[in-house]
């Protein structure tokens, strides 16, 4: 039976740490449940939102009149198998790093430090050094909201592109198989500590944030754009564009979802009047 929480607040679920309350939360802990969850808040035509660890998402202070199902509880565990890798939904994208690392499974190791779930990172097509989960991803078990049905979609049935899993619109991933390739494991772990070393050098992982707020506009970077405008710094409320990282509006403690919206506009029209490019917002801003 599905745990059913009232006005929950998404602050605690979200790494920005903002969010008013869901009217209704749900953690699914089985497949079944998580279907029942559909089903459920589908009777009641009640509006659903579907987030992982909530690090790329941005609720707003009024919170949701609907329900979140979070899958952070849901299918936590990874399977070596001989040709594949296999991880649940729910299972931490840093787990799985470590993981593939310590068994010299190679082509995770870039992927550290991204705080996201396997579910969120899929459904992203996160990715980072020049790496994505596409390049890893063999196929993944979706549940299809549309069809009420649970499938296997081969990732040559998507077009993936940066930050875009097309395909997989309407589907709940439930759990993911990767490639096995295999990797010495001394060399994995130091690129894997190499990439650690350099996000805490680069980012402000000292602050809730949800990463890189701007996607990266052809042939440039966001955060060389916002620092030549001269927005790293520029604050409203709680929140600002991070000194270190211009592509990071970081919650100083107590901001809210309001000023970090505010910022964003600020941001865009900013570098729209300077350089004429529209910088489009990676994180998932949920109204
Ligand atoms: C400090 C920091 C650094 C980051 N660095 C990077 C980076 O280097 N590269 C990068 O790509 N991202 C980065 N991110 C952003 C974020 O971690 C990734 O996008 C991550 O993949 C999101 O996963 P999540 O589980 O938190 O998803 P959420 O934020 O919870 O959700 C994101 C989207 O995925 C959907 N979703 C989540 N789970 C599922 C599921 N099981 N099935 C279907 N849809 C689902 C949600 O509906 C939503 O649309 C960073 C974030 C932070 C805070």
């Amino acid at each position: 039976m599905i745990r059913i929480i009232e006005n929950e607040p998404l602050s605690k679920h979200t790494t920005y740490r903002v969010g008013g309350p869901a009217k209704y939360f749900i953690m699914p802990v089985t497949n079944d449940e998580l279907i029942e969850t559909i089903s459920w808040a589908k009777s009641k035509k009640l509006s659903y939102e579907i987030i992982g660890f909530g690090s790329n998402v941005l609720f707003m202070d009024e919170g949701f009149e609907g329900v979140v199902v979070s899958t952070a509880l849901l299918n936590r565990w990874i399977l070596d198998k001989k040709e594949f890798l296999v991880a649940g939904c729910g299972v931490g994208l840093m787990e799985l790093v470590e993981f593939a690392v310590h068994k010299g499974i190679a082509g995770f190791e870039k992927l550290a430090g991204i705080p996201g779930s396997v579910g969120g990172a899929v459904k992203m097509n996160a990715g980072a050094f020049g790496i994505e989960m596409k390049d890893i991803l063999v196929d993944c078990l979706v549940y299809d909201i549309d069809k009420n049905d649970v499938e296997v979609i081969k990732n040559e049935d998507c077009v993936f592109s940066y930050r875009k899993a097309k395909g997989l619109e309407n589907k709940i991933i439930l759990s993911a198989r990767f490639l096995r390739k295999r990797g010495e494991i001394k060399e994995l772990e130091k690129i894997k500590n190499d990439i650690l070393v350099r996000r805490e050098d680069k980012q402000p992982l000292e602050f809730a944030s949800c990463g890189s707020v701007f996607k990266r506009p052809t042939g440039d970077y966001a955060g060389r754009l916002i620092e030549e405008a001269g927005l790293k710094g520029f604050s409203i409320g709680g929140a600002k564009v991070s000194e270190k990282h211009a592509n990071f509006i970081v919650n100083c403690g107590d901001a809210k979802s309001k000023d970090i919206l505010a910022i964003i506009d600020h941001v865009q029209s900013t570098v729209y009047k300077k350089f004429g490019i529209l910088l489009e917002p990676e994180v998932k801003i949920i109204k």
